[in-house]
């Protein structure tokens, strides 16, 4: 048996008799608390929401751009979203922002589970950044001259996931995370 003294913040002393058992418990739930903290910490947790954050963007983007796309109308009084070209900007949007959405479900689902490795990460960062600057491009080209100005948001998501697509990892440097990951090879120098 032991006293331990402990002072708290405000000085305030407090003793503390330490018993084995007490002693076995106070490990016990120390390393349990470690364990979960373990399975808690993501390899790249801002890469993560970057994932996240970057659905987001484009989700706003495709929206904008199909409420514009049935509303302008065209040749023949026609709205722009009846022509193909246009419909085929919006279906790649609205595909790859499901593939998108489905990535960060599934690494977010491997960090719960304490399994989500740095190179996870890396992808659900490069590929849902690269995704969200697609589907903003494709939704300024639908915009016209309006995808320009700051009366809709393309422009804003599209300066934004600029600086996004270079903090945390440019998505050469995750290519090369996920190619020495997958080859045992490191192509980094
Ligand atoms: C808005 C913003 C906020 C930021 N916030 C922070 C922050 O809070 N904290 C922080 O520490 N940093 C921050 N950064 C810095 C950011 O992390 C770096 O800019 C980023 O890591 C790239 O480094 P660099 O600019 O030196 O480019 P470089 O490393 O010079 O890279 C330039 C280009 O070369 C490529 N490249 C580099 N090495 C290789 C290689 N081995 N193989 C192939 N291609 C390669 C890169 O992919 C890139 O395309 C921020 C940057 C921005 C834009």
């Amino acid at each position: 048996m032991m006293v331990r003294m402990t002072a708290s913040s405000t000085n305030e002393v407090k003793a503390t008799i330490i018993t084995p058992r007490v002693e076995r418990e106070r490990r016990h739930s120390t390393a349990a608390r470690m364990a979960v903290s373990r399975a808690r910490t993501v390899p790249g947790l801002t890469r993560s929401r970057i994932g996240w954050g970057a659905v987001g963007a484009a989700m706003a983007c495709y929206q904008t751009a199909l409420e514009y796309a049935k509303a302008r109308r065209q040749f023949e009084d026609k709205p722009i979203a009846a022509h193909q070209l246009v419909q085929d900007k919006l279906v790649w949007m609205i595909t790859e922002i499901s593939k998108a959405q489905l990535l960060a479900l599934h690494v977010g689902r491997l960090k719960d589970q304490g399994r989500a490795h740095p190179a996870h990460v890396s992808m659900l960062k490069m590929n849902n950044v690269w995704m969200a600057q697609e589907t903003a491009r494709k939704a300024r080209d639908i915009l016209g001259a309006n995808g320009i100005v700051d009366d809709y948001c393309i422009m804003r998501h599209m300066n934004n996931l600029e600086s996004v697509s270079t903090y945390e990892g440019t998505h050469d440097i995750h290519r090369l995370v996920i190619g020495e990951r997958i080859t045992g090879i490191s192509a980094f120098v």
